[in-house]
């Protein structure tokens, strides 16, 4: 068993879960398709999946703060042009 997508690494509302959903499912049909059991093709899977979501979880760490704030943009100051 293995996991992909959102059951495999939920992503912060910030426009990337499909974005990192889709490449999981073309590396396990890939690892699927070049490796003799699905227990290598699952390693394999993981190899890339694991370290490619956590990195992009690590790179998201905190951006959302921005869309739970309970401030006001400052319009005044915002350029007019
Ligand atoms: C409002 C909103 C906007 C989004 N905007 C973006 C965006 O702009 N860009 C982006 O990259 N991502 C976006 N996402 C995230 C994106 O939709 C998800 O990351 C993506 O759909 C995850 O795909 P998935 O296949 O892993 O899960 P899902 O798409 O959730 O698919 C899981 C499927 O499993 C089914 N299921 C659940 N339980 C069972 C069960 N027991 N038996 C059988 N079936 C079951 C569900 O009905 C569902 O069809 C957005 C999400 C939301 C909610």
């Amino acid at each position: 068993m293995t996991l992909l997508g959102d059951a495999a690494h939920l992503m912060p509302p910030l426009g990337v879960g499909v974005n990192v959903a889709m490449p999981d499912v073309c590396e396990l049909a890939l690892a699927i398709a070049h490796h003799n059991t699905t227990g290598q093709a699952i390693h394999a899977y993981e190899e890339i999946m694991l370290p490619r979501s956590t990195e992009m979880a690590q790179l998201l760490d905190g951006a959302v703060d921005g869309l739970l704030s309970t401030e006001l943009p400052d319009f005044a100051s915002a350029d007019s042009h």
